[in-house]
């Protein structure tokens, strides 16, 4: 994986750490806005997630980035997210969307 990807996935133990500050907006911005915009328009829930984040990903590839880094990136990213949740859940937090 190319150097400048994987500094936009390693946390940088900081108060302002890129990692944490960008799940941040995604979880408070884009992702209440993903679900609100499938709502609206009567889309399968998580297909504009889907698409929206492969969008994003396909700018990436135009710009030039190698599809193998950001597949690894994003198995990367997903283990953590991985890990995460199966953490909140030992701690008894409720799972994300259940009703
Ligand atoms: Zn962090």
């Amino acid at each position: 994986m190319n150097d400048e990807i994987k500094k936009l996935i390693q946390h940088d133990m900081s108060d302002d750490c890129l990692v944490c500050r960008t799940q941040d907006i995604v979880a408070m911005a884009l992702m209440p806005a993903a679900a609100a915009w499938e709502m609206a328009n009567e889309l399968p829930r998580f297909s504009l997630a889907l698409q929206g984040a492969a969008g994003l990903l396909g700018a990436m590839l135009e710009e030039g980035v190698d599809r193998a880094d950001i597949d690894a990136a994003i198995s990367d990213l997903l283990d953590d997210i991985e890990a995460a949740i199966a953490e909140d859940r030992v701690m008894g937090g409720p799972p994300q969307g259940s009703a």
